[in-house]
């Protein structure tokens, strides 16, 4: 997609550090990492969020991830990895091409912000109520 900084990591326009390429995805090292390792996971056909990327694309991002995930084991040895998707900028979506983010987090390693939030109890009552609701519109 034109003036998409993604598409133009795909079609080499703007370097980066590839990690894994296959038919459908390619896997590139985020340029602002949180941790060591932060990837990213992008489909090659231009999709911008999880309302409009294909099935057979997404399936095949999820597979990468857990190769990549797997190979992060091996090199990094982290003691969990954290995978983040956002869509919409509400909700601090910057690059407006669907990514996967895969986060180890090593040993020892300063806390994963994002991860941490506070649980706090819900009114069960609402909760079953937007639950239905979400379910009968499938
Ligand atoms: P978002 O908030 O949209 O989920 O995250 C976008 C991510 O893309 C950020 O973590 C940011 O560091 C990364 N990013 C943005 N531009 C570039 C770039 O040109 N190259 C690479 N490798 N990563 C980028
Ligand atoms: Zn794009």
């Amino acid at each position: 997609m034109e003036g998409c900084i993604f598409c133009k990591i795909i079609k080499g326009e703007i370097p980066s550090i590839k990690v894994y390429e296959d038919e459908r995805v390619y896997a590139f090292a985020d340029i602002n990492p949180i941790t060591d390792g932060h990837t990213l996971i992008i489909p090659k056909a231009h999709a911008e969020n999880l309302w409009e990327i294909s099935e057979k694309n997404i399936t095949a991002i999820h597979q990468a991830s857990i190769k990549i995930a797997t190979a992060m084991l091996k090199v990094l040895g982290p003691v969990g990895i954290a995978v983040m998707q956002l869509n919409g900028k509400e909700v601090n979506q910057v690059v407006m091409h669907y990514h996967l983010h895969l986060i180890p987090k090593a040993a020892g390693g300063s806390k994963l912000k994002m991860t941490e939030w506070e649980l706090v109890p819900g009114d069960v009552d609402k909760i079953k109520g937007i639950g239905e609701q979400i379910g009968a519109a499938i």
